[in-house]
């Protein structure tokens, strides 16, 4: 009996497919060289999605600091500022 792959759209016998609970007729929708290579990829994927997040966070919490460090200038800029508006008074 042979099955078509949706993926690759060759037919192979149904041996080459992996068992799949969800779908009609028991069997994957994609044949095993496929999944296999699909999970590969995915596992990249995901692992780049994990490394950009990383990067993501630090650069969230770099953009952060150099907002704090920004306003605390401000801050510090506004109060002597103010303290020589006082003074030249
Ligand atoms: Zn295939």
């Amino acid at each position: 009996m042979l099955k078509l792959c949706s993926r690759c759209n060759k037919k192979f016998p149904v041996t080459m497919f992996n068992k799949n609970k969800r779908s009609a007729d028991g069997l994957g929708y994609q044949c095993k060289s496929c999944k296999k290579g699909m999970d590969r990829k995915s596992r990249l994927l995901h692992r780049d999605q994990r490394i950009t997040y990383d990067r993501n966070r630090w650069h969230a919490r770099r953009e952060h600091n150099l907002l704090q460090r920004k306003l605390h200038a401000k801050i510090i800029e506004g109060y002597t500022s103010n303290l020589w508006q006082s003074l030249s008074k």
